[in-house]
């Protein structure tokens, strides 16, 4: 499939030095030690239909998250908020994402990552943005005859779609509209609604920054824009 041949492709990138030696050496020190633990230490796929409807744009994968389990926003705190919103509003089938072969699955939404690999500190560069951005640009691709809503999680990765929409060939609005929680623009022709949401990372749902409501309604809207 579209989503298999992509994500083999994606697997061994190998295009940002920091990032690469960073993956391993989180996965190779886990690994040693706790033998029993397998630790992925590689680009983090996207998860869900190449027929998505609904796009879920996050920053990157955890270090202990995504790129323990090779699944996105699975295994950490952030992860654990996303999840559970998508299940309350109808889009995840389990609560929870624990690792492959849970039984976890998602309704017409696609999870994708701005960059693929776990960067240090949960910060990426805006040099590895623009290095992983062709992935991007595919994930885009891949979902174009279906696509109707993008909810972008905080604004890195607001920050990161527009041009990638460009690429993909998505007509764009003239003037950039600012990243903001619940910012909402249409996309000239494809219709497609781009929506912003902070991002469920533990500082912002720690502080109340982020509440489950705040998820709720945005992934609802989504769903309801979508005739999910
Ligand atoms: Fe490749 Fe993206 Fe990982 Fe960089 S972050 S090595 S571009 S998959």
């Amino acid at each position: 499939t579209g989503t298999r041949e992509l994500d083999a492709r994606m697997s061994v990138c190998r295009a940002c030095p920091r990032l690469v030696t960073w993956r391993e050496e989180v996965a190779a020190v886990r690994r040693a030690a706790f033998a029993e633990q397998a630790y992925w230490g590689r680009p983090v796929p996207s998860f869900g239909p190449g027929d998505a409807r609904i796009l879920v744009i996050g920053l990157a994968p955890a270090a202990h998250g995504g790129n323990r389990t090779g699944r996105i926003f699975t295994g950490d705190r952030s992860g654990d908020w996303l999840f559970a919103s998508l299940h309350r509003v109808g889009l995840a089938a389990l609560p929870t994402s624990v690792s492959a072969g849970d039984g976890q699955r998602l309704t017409a939404t696609r999870i994708v990552a701005v960059v693929r690999c776990a960067p240090p500190a949960n910060k990426p560069t805006t040099t590895e943005r623009d290095t992983c951005r062709p992935w991007l640009v595919r994930d885009l691709e891949l979902v174009r005859s279906t696509l109707r809503v993008i909810v972008v999680l905080g604004g890195f990765a607001w920050s990161a779609l527009w041009p990638a929409l460009v690429q993909a060939g998505f007509p764009v609005p003239p003037r950039r509209v600012s990243f903001g929680h619940g910012v909402r623009v249409e996309l000239p022709v494809s219709g497609v609604s781009v929506v912003g949401c902070y991002h469920p990372s533990q500082q912002n749902t720690f502080t109340g920054r982020v509440t489950e409501v705040m998820l709720d309604t945005i992934f609802g809207t989504a769903a309801e824009l979508a005739e999910v």
